[in-house]
């Protein structure tokens, strides 16, 4: 039996003894209605296969594999059970007994071929990003905004300039933080991943991160590994939101649009007040789903769920997009470039936080 099970046992078995008190609360079940996916289920599949009532087949590590990360269970949980790390630890089991499901091996073997979980050469992205002139900051997109969104990464750069806090891309942001490797279970490589990561940021005394699942696994993640960051961590979000003030003097755009909190961002960092401060100045109107903050929903990106069921995965989104805001003509906004591509995904209008920014310091 792995030593993760084992260390995770008693998260475990905290469900397995509870009434399932927070079946309400997890976006997975809801989207895929089944007892064996709601937490209860998931974490009493962790607690037979840990303590071998159970063996391990290809239903129970379906089952372990339908989470997102996105700690709402938790927030309604009496104990504050750490199910995500539970059932990403459980993960490495599936991965040794060669039972993962299709999308979450195929992201390992890239990620363990490439260094990314994209399977692309990162430092041609970053060097076409790099600054010309004198930065304030250094920043770290994330591999994912580089890969999918580079616009995105265009839009940071010119609204941080517009804020007074001109921002460069690192050159080690041509290095994933390693989360793939987490989500997936296969914790020792991740270990391994993080530490020399921490070495190759070692030079840089401190990093914007724009993506915060990046910004979770630096600041929390690698904690939790034992692997301790010589650089200071802020997301991007703290940084323009600390800019507020030397932003253009320009009214807010004449629109109405609805604000989700992302998990990683909000439940993970705690960071709900600053996006709000930024959004606030943006646009006229800004509008909120019933649950918010530390209670608001998740948009499905996490927890490696678009590769193993991205069908359930998109409904997330979909669910959660009804949530923020139930009109077709308003838009979501979030400050999680994953969550926004699973909006549009589920055929929600939606925008980056950031790409919202330009357009109103442009005045457009
Ligand atoms: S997370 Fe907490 S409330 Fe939910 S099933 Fe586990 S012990 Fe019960
Ligand atoms: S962390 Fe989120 S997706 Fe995972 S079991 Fe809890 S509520 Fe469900």
């Amino acid at each position: 039996m792995s030593d993760a099970l084992l260390r995770h046992a008693p998260a475990y078995t905290t469900c397995a003894y509870c009434p399932k008190m927070c079946r309400f609360a997890c976006p997975v079940a809801e989207a895929a209605p089944s007892e064996s996916l709601s937490t209860w289920g998931k974490m009493v599949a962790g607690h037979l296969v840990q303590t071998q009532q159970r063996p391990l087949d290809e239903d129970a590590a379906r089952a372990l594999h339908a989470c997102t990360g996105c700690m709402r269970c938790s927030t309604f949980c009496k104990h504050e059970n750490q199910v995500g790390p539970a059932l990403f630890a459980a993960r490495g089991a599936t991965v040794e007994a060669g039972l993962q499901p299709r999308g979450a091996a195929t992201t390992l073997a890239t990620f363990t071929q490439s260094q990314n979980p994209f399977g692309r050469e990162l430092a041609t992205l970053v060097a076409a990003r790099r600054a010309l002139g004198p930065v304030k900051f250094q920043l770290f997109p994330g591999c994912s905004a580089l890969v999918k969104a580079p616009a995105l990464v265009d839009d940071v750069l010119e609204v941080a300039r517009r804020f007074g806090a001109p921002m460069g891309v690192a050159r080690v942001s041509s290095r994933c933080c390693g989360y793939p490797l987490y989500a997936a279970g296969a914790h020792d490589a991740f270990r391994e991943h993080a530490a020399a990561m921490a070495d190759a940021m070692s030079h840089v005394p401190e990093l914007t991160v724009l993506d915060p699942g990046c910004a979770l696994t630096f600041l929390k993640v690698y904690p939790a590994f034992g692997v301790k960051l010589q650089t200071r961590v802020h997301t991007l979000v703290e940084v323009l939101a600390d800019h507020l003030p030397h932003a253009p003097a320009t009214p807010p755009l004449d629109e109405v649009v609805g604000y989700h909190d992302a998990c990683h961002l909000g439940r993970g960092l705690g960071q709900y007040d600053q996006p709000r401060a930024l959004l606030h100045r943006a646009v006229r109107q800004v509008t909120e789903g019933a649950s918010v903050r530390r209670e608001g929903g998740c948009a499905g990106g996490g927890g490696l769920l678009p590769r193993t069921m991205p069908d359930v995965a998109v409904e997330v989104a979909r669910r959660q997009a009804a949530e923020v805001t139930p009109s077709p003509d308003v838009a979501v906004v979030t400050a999680c470039p994953t969550s926004r591509r699973m909006f549009e995904r589920a055929g929600k209008k939606s925008y980056d936080l950031v790409t919202l920014l330009r357009r109103w310091t442009e005045g457009t």
